[in-house]
């Protein structure tokens, strides 16, 4: 079968909570998923703990039981996972979608395994897919990483971990707590303020007592094999390093945005254009949902707040067919 009245693109969170919604309401839909189910989750750090409490995380209010308040990320692969397939969500995986084309009011999807028409199409592709890069000279080594997965791998080791916000601070702790050494290069004058509220003092009481070694206002210049070279308030300084995880954030496909024909502002926010109300981009029946939406301000949408956009497409949709 190769036409739908719906196909959704990314089967993270929210793609799932739209094939959700568009199952209940009779929608003839299909998620495309270029990696296993939530794709992005399951790349997350091994241990890593989510900043959102667990009802939080819901969907279509089926309940997230966790041992803690916040669960982990196995947890949460588990939840999903579960309602990906009691459901029986039609969900093809490890099929990336290729190009998107519309053609009067049908849309034309070719993915790396098969080509689709659909009428509509929810792209709820992220942003973990793409990270932010440094530009600089060695970052291109093996020993730099943009995801960083566990600390075992770092023990002993001369890590620099550069960033200030939640993956990298809970880089840096589990990394020392495993015994690595490591040094944390901050862009700014202070751990970032979004660290999770239980996190920032632990951070801030091992800088103090010089467990973990913190440059402020300062930048990654060049990386070398046994050394990176910074700069600290207009001086170069070199130190010893075994391995950087550069976790300076991520950010969506602004490409594939536009090869949709999806506006995007011109500042530095690169917001997509949708109505907030319907969630439908400037291309009609070309929704967006989940933590696209933010453009580079990947921190204003989360599942929490993201969650709703399924309704609100889906109740669109159906508006407009039965018209
Ligand atoms: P994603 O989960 O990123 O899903 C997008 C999916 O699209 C992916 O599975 C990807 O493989 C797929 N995809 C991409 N391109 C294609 C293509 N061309 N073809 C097919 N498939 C494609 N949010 C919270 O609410 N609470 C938290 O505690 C929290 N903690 C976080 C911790 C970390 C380390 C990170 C990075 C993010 C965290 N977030 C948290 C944000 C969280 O990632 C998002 O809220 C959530 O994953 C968003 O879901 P999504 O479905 O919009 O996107």
């Amino acid at each position: 079968k190769t036409a739908y009245d719906l196909i959704i693109i990314g089967g993270g969170p929210i793609g799932i909570a739209c094939g959700l919604e568009a199952k209940k309401n009779g929608l003839d839909y299909l998620i495309l998923e270029k990696g296993p189910i939530v794709n992005s989750l399951f790349h997350y750090p091994t241990n890593m703990q989510f900043f959102s409490s667990s009802e939080k995380l819901e969907i279509d209010e089926i309940p997230f039981i966790s041992k803690e308040a916040k669960p982990k990320r196995d947890e949460a692969l588990e939840y999903y996972r579960r309602i990906v397939t009691s459901n029986k969500l039609n969900m093809h995986l490890f099929e990336k979608v290729e190009s998107v084309k519309k053609e009067a009011n049908t849309f034309t999807i070719i993915s790396s395994k098969n080509k689709y028409n659909s009428n509509h199409i929810v792209l709820a592709t992220g942003f973990y897919d793409i990270p932010n890069l440094l530009n600089i000279p060695g970052e291109n080594l093996d020993k730099v990483a943009h995801y960083y997965d566990n600390p075992h791998y770092y023990s002993g080791q001369k890590v620099a971990v550069v960033g200030a916000s939640n993956s990298a601070i809970d880089a840096a702790l589990e990394c020392w707590r495993k015994g690595a050494e490591v040094t944390l290069v901050i862009r700014g004058d202070e751990v970032g303020q979004r660290v999770k509220y239980w996190v920032r003092p632990d951070i801030i009481n091992r800088i103090e007592e010089s467990s973990i070694k913190a440059y402020y206002k300062s930048t990654l210049v060049r990386i070398e094999e046994h050394s990176i070279t910074l700069q600290v308030e207009g001086k170069e300084i070199s130190i010893e390093n075994d391995f950087v995880l550069a976790l300076t954030g991520y950010k969506p496909n602004f490409h594939f945005l536009e090869m949709l024909g999806v506006h995007i502002s011109d500042d530095d926010k690169k917001l997509p254009q949708y109505d907030p109300e319907s969630m439908e981009t400037n291309v009609e029946g070309l929704y967006l949902a989940g933590v696209i939406c933010g453009g580079m301000e990947t921190h204003k949408w989360f599942i929490e707040n993201s969650r709703v956009h399924a309704k609100l497409i889906v109740k669109d949709i159906l508006s407009k067919q039965s018209v």
